[in-house]
């Protein structure tokens, strides 16, 4: 696969950029250069930001049509979206080393499960309200949509997490200028084509892939009115920062380090539990925000539990993202290879045992691969158990009864997943509402569209999904009548 671009998506036509920048894409797979496409300037910024602004102004325009008139633009982007599922897969699992298996469960679908579920709250929704007022007279409530969005999305899941936020934000009657990271880029360009195809008016939604400057210039850009991020715990920290300073509303979904909690009466039979334990702590090549990456072992199970881990990743076929068989493909780029090596070789330094993996898959001498790797013996308070690593490295922490187990989940810096496994599934209830997590799974971790999802401490400020998604993109006014 070779791509080749040469324009942004802006103001609904394709606009020659600024500079003549490239942003070249390297497979994962091969180490190859796969395609190029125009690496964004703040001037592309500035005219995607003014074609948002222009588009949200407009007095007969997005923000101001009927909910049911945005809610059929929103079916049309889905079904274009539909239309493109092999597409998606090849952009999204060619540049990042998702598996195929996993962009066409996930990245290719999820985006127009958003749209059709927002497109249906909308037409439900009222964005008015007469309440009666305590002192005497009402009130008029009002919901209007907050503005231009500035969305910056990382490049591990670019597509699902981009829809997080403009499905809602659509609804709601904003307009967006999608900063993706210049990892993963194609895909982008299959999102504008589909936008175009759906006929979603001019600047509705602007597209200008770039690196961490143009992302903190659109940040800052005086003619945006929220900023809706997901990315790394440190950008987030600086993110915040420029929008405390600006008061400008913010949404950050950040790193993790959840616990996948194994309560001692759990069904561990892989052939039953493999695929829900591999989703909740593998998924993605264990590039994936709300993994539980620390297991917590019961001590009386310790070594059934070792072993289980052990089997489960010793089994997992790494390779090439682009084959269907695949289970863990590549990391998506030399650096975070390089990343997730360092703290293989912290782990050992500081004395946690490898049962698995721990070096290259053999066989493979091209790609960013990495073995699947467990680690036995694990102290909570040491670097691989406190610090995300973005890869399909776990570590395996004891514990010493309930109590023990949701000390050590919450001892963390993070709060963002996390699961619990038991036969009893009020016992795992009552255990993962103690937990210091914005979601939470039970013998299971798949977020629901329905839900909101986010996360506590370093893992972000605000939700995405659900109706609460829905009211983050609206600004709320009181008219005293
Ligand atoms: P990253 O923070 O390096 O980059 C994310 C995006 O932000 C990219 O588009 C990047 O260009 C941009 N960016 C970086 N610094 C910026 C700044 N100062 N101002 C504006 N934009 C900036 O993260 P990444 O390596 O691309 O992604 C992996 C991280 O994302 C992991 O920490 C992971 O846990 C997190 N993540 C969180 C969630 C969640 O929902 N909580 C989901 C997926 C990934």
């Amino acid at each position: 696969m070779t791509v080749q671009r040469d324009r942004f998506y802006i103001g609904g036509t394709w606009r020659t950029p600024a500079s003549s920048a490239k942003i070249s894409v390297i497979s994962p797979n091969t180490e190859q250069v796969i395609g190029q496409v125009p690496d964004g300037d703040p001037s592309d910024i500035d005219a995607a930001v003014a074609a948002a602004r222009a588009a949200f102004d407009d007095p007969s325009g997005w923000s101001h049509w009927a909910p049911a008139q945005r809610a059929d633009a929103m079916d049309r982007l889905a079904d274009a979206l539909d239309k493109r599922v092999p597409d998606m897969v090849q952009a999204v699992s060619s540049q990042n080393g998702m598996p195929v298996a996993v962009s066409e469960k996930l990245e290719a679908v999820f985006p127009q499960l958003l749209l059709r579920y927002y497109a249906g709250m909308l037409r439900e929704a009222s964005f008015e309200e007469t309440r009666p007022g305590l002192l005497g007279g009402s009130t008029l409530v009002g919901r209007a949509p907050i503005g231009v969005v500035g969305a910056i999305v990382p490049w591990n899941f670019p597509q699902a997490l981009a829809a997080f936020k403009y499905a809602p934000g659509l609804a709601a009657g904003c307009t967006f200028v999608i900063k993706p990271s210049p990892e993963t880029v194609f895909d982008s360009y299959v999102l504008a084509e589909a936008i175009e195809e759906a006929r979603i008016p001019a600047g509705v939604i602007n597209i200008v892939p770039g690196g961490r400057e143009v992302g903190a210039y659109l940040v800052e850009h005086p003619d945006i009115d929220k900023v809706a991020f997901t990315g790394s715990t440190g950008a987030g920290r600086s993110i915040a920062e420029a929008c405390g300073r600006l008061l400008r509303p913010v949404t950050l979904e950040l790193g993790g380090k959840s616990a996948a909690i194994i309560l001692d009466d759990a069904n561990l039979d892989l052939a039953a539990i493999g695929e829900q334990l591999f989703g909740a702590t593998l998924l993605n090549n264990g590039q994936t925000c709300y993994l539980g990456t620390r297991v917590l072992a019961p001590k009386s199970r310790y070594q059934e539990i070792v072993d289980v881990f052990t089997a489960l990743a010793g089994s997992l076929q790494v390779g090439d993202s682009l084959d269907p068989q695949t289970q863990i493909g590549p990391m998506a780029s030399a650096r975070q290879r390089e990343r997730v090596e360092s703290y293989i070789a912290k782990g050992i330094g500081d004395g946690a045992r490898v049962t698995v993996g721990g070096g290259r898959p053999e066989g493979l001498d091209r790609g960013w691969f990495v073995q699947p790797t467990i680690f036995a013996d694990v102290d909570n308070r040491s670097a691989i158990a406190q610090e995300e690593i973005f890869g399909p490295v776990l570590s395996l922490i004891p514990y010493e009864g309930d109590d023990d187990a949701i000390r050590i989940a919450n001892d963390s810096a993070y709060g963002l997943g996390g699961s619990v496994w038991t036969g009893d599934h009020d016992r795992g209830v009552e255990v993962a509402r103690r937990v210091k997590s914005g979601t939470i799974g039970i013998n299971n971790y798949l977020p629901d569209p329905t839900a909101p999802f986010g996360g506590v401490k370093a893992s972000g400020l605000g939700r995405e999904l659900g109706p609460e998604a829905l009211s983050a993109y609206l600004e709320t006014k009181s008219i005293y009548l």
